[in-house]
């Protein structure tokens, strides 16, 4: 049997290095898919540890797949790395979910010393923004031996049971005909009405739709001066829901309304896709169950999580439906919610760092579970294969 005290003990003695780590990814604060410090930094802490670390993997330049590989035939354990920031900073705290995830994997394979099985870490880019790092990485293979992946995800209470929506993104443009709008507006067609149209349809729409669904929209561009009758026109939406039937049908309506704007006012619209379409959290009972036993043990308070509040989207949400995965929220100890300059604040510096510690030491005990009773994993398989077909 392998010790969990041993790896939170492991955990410990690398504060010092953890904490430079998670406050490096916090100074450095670098968009989707740029993410070049941030992913050096974490392979460099990984390579001291004596993980082998390919960069670039699935294509992506700061993506990366670290292993340290044991014997032949135990589990494949997937630890996640977030690092991508927003434009005010690391307001998400991805430099905790990257320190604390790579110190996890460290942890777990010094605690074990030799092991069947492999214990791997991946770096996915982009997670903020429809970037979908981890969706790009599944369908380049990158992913295709872990049996079960976990991460945690900063927040302002300690939560097991997260709930991420499904969301997809949409540009919708609007070709009219332009007019001199006084001498001769009859011979044009409205570009920047088939865009309001497009506004009170979305409006229309909310009045029978569920009251998980989430409708965001924007105008990027709305004619350019008053006495032309505008030409051209964008509108983009973000388009959340609870499950991906519900994702596709509500799709479906939101085009019907473009649709509907473009016919009234004479115009036509291209509908395209933005980024990578994310899908809603499955999370897995087998799994949650260890990692909430290891937080209690470690003496953390864990919140009940109310449904209404802060349910955001991931791309984590999209692995969730092909392997057994966990997202679970540890708690900053503050009020603040994440994107804001109040929560970064919680996240950074050592404050920051001692939350990642603490997440690092329950994703090491909870893979240290793993490896003990390795047929958990399979049992976290069955549950998910189950709730695909109960869909
Ligand atoms: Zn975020
Ligand atoms: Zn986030």
């Amino acid at each position: 049997m392998y010790c969990k005290n041993k790896a939170a003990e492991l955990i410990e003695k690398n504060r010092e290095e953890i904490t430079e780590l998670c406050e490096y990814i916090f100074d450095n604060p670098e968009m989707g898919f740029k993410e070049y410090k941030s992913s050096a930094a974490l392979k460099a802490f990984l390579e001291r540890h004596g993980f082998t670390v390919k960069m670039g993997a699935g294509g992506l330049k700061t993506a990366f797949r670290a292993e340290k590989k044991g014997a032949a035939g135990g589990p494949v354990i997937g630890f996640l790395c977030e690092y991508d920031a927003l434009p005010n900073g690391h307001s998400c705290g991805h430099n905790i979910i990257g320190a604390s995830s790579a110190a996890a994997a460290v942890g777990l394979a010094e605690a074990m010393g030799e092991y069947a099985g492999n214990i791997v870490v991946l770096g996915t880019p982009s997670e903020e923004g429809s970037g979908g790092g981890k969706e790009i990485l599944y369908r380049a293979g990158v992913m295709e031996d872990i049996d079960c992946a976990m991460m945690f995800h900063p927040a302002p209470w300690t939560v097991i049971n997260d709930i991420l929506l499904a969301i997809a993104a949409f540009s919708y443009t609007f070709h009219g005909k332009p007019a001199h709008a006084g001498a001769c507006p009859e011979k044009g067609r409205s570009a920047v009405e088939a865009v309001i149209q497009l506004f009170n349809n979305v409006n229309g729409l909310r009045v029978t739709t569920k009251g998980t669904t989430r409708l965001h929209g924007i105008i990027k561009q709305g004619g350019t001066v008053t006495n032309i009758i505008p030409e051209l026109t964008e509108a983009q939406f973000g388009i959340r829901a609870s499950t991906k039937e519900e994702l596709e049908e509500l799709v479906e309506r939101v085009h019907n309304c473009a649709r509907a704007a473009a016919l009234s006012t004479g115009c036509t619209v291209d509908i395209n896709e933005i980024g990578v379409s994310y899908l809603n959290l499955i999370s897995n009972e087998v799994l949650l169950k260890l990692v909430e036993k290891n937080l209690t043990d470690m003496g953390e308070h864990i919140d009940m999580r109310n449904a209404k509040e802060g349910v955001g989207s991931s791309d984590v949400g999209n692995l969730s439906h092909r392997i057994p995965v966990f997202q679970v929220m540890i708690g900053v100890g503050s009020p603040a919610l994440p994107h804001t300059e109040a929560f970064a604040e919680a996240c950074k510096g050592k404050r920051g760092a001692d939350i990642a510690i603490r997440a690092a030491k329950a994703l090491a005990m909870t893979g240290v579970d793993l490896f003990n009773n390795p047929d958990l994993v399979n049992k976290a398989k069955e549950e998910l294969k189950e709730k695909l077909n109960v869909k």
